[in-house]
C-alpha cells in the first residue's frame, strides 16, 4: 500500500469556475486544513462548492516563516493542502519551498494535475509545443538585459507571464531582442468570456495591441530561433 500523502499541491481554476477535478474538490473537503496564497479569495472559491474548511495564510512574505510550523503539523500527523489564487501552486506562485521543506522532512508530497494558464497559452499558440521553455515573469529591471540576451538564441518555445500594462513594452523589447518577424502568440484571459489569443509577429502584435488599453491577465508564447 502507498504511504498516505501528507501536502497535497491542489490546482484551483484561472478564470473559469468549471475547471477543478472532482479529485480537487474530494481532497479539499477532507483535509485537515488548507493553506491558501489569498484567504480570501480561496474563501470564496470554496463556498462556491460548498467546502467548509479551516484556511490557513500562506503566502510569499510569510512562508518563510511558517514553513517549520506547517511541517511540524504534518510530522505530527495532520494532512493539509495548498492552493493559490490561480492555477497550480508553485508555478509563478508560492509552494516550491514547503515542497522542499517536506521532501527534505521525508513527508509525502502529492501535486494533483489541474489548470495552470502555460498549456493552454501554449497549445492555442499554433507554435511548436514538443519542446518549450518556461519563463515565468522576467524580471523587471536587474537581470532583464541578461534574460533577454540569454533567450535571443533559444531554440525551443518560449513562454512568458506578464501584466496588462507592461504587455506593449515587452512585446518592443522582443522584438529588439529576437527580430520583429519572430512568431508570437498572445493570449488574454484565458478561460474567462472575454479570452483572446492574438497571433502572428511581434511587429504585428505591437501594432494589435497598441490601438487600445489592454486588460486581464496575460500569457505571451514566443516561436524559437529558427
Ligand atoms: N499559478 C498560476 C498558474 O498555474 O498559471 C500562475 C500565477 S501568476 C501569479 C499569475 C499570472 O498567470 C498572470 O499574471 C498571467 O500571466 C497568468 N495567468 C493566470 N491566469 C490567467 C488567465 N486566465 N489568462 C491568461 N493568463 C493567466
Amino acid at each position: 500500500m502507498n504511504t498516505p500523502t501528507q501536502l497535497f499541491i491542489v490546482p484551483t481554476p484561472i478564470g473559469n469556475l468549471e475547471d477543478i477535478t472532482f479529485r480537487a474538490i474530494r481532497i479539499l473537503k477532507e483535509v485537515d486544513f488548507i493553506l491558501a496564497e489569498d484567504t480570501r479569495t480561496s474563501k470564496n472559491l470554496l463556498n462556491h462548492y460548498g467546502i467548509e474548511k479551516k484556511l490557513i495564510s500562506h503566502h510569499l512574505f510569510n512562508e518563510h516563516k511558517t514553513i517549520e510550523n506547517i511541517v511540524e503539523r504534518l510530522k505530527a500527523g495532520a494532512v493539509c493542502a495548498l492552493v493559490s489564487d490561480a492555477g497550480t501552486p508553485a508555478i509563478s506562485d508560492p509552494g516550491y519551498m514547503l515542497v522542499r521543506a517536506c521532501i527534505q522532512e521525508g513527508l509525502v508530497v502529492e501535486c494533483l494535475p489541474g489548470p495552470t494558464a502555460f498549456i493552454p497559452a501554449l497549445v492555442n499558440s499554433g507554435i511548436p509545443s514538443d519542446h518549450f521553455i518556461f519563463e515565468g515573469f522576467l524580471p523587471h529591471k536587474k537581470g532583464r538585459h541578461t534574460r533577454l540576451t540569454a533567450l535571443a538564441n533559444e531554440e525551443r518555445t518560449l513562454v512568458f507571464y506578464e501584466s496588462p500594462h507592461r504587455l506593449v513594452k515587452t512585446l518592443t523589447q522582443f522584438a529588439e531582442y529576437f527580430g520583429e518577424e519572430r512568431r508570437a502568440s498572445v493570449s488574454r484571459e484565458l478561460t474567462k468570456i472575454f479570452e483572446e489569443n492574438v497571433r502572428g509577429t511581434l511587429k504585428e502584435l505591437i501594432a494589435h495591441f497598441n490601438t487600445k488599453p489592454v486588460k486581464g491577465e496575460i500569457v505571451i508564447v514566443v516561436a524559437g530561433k529558427d
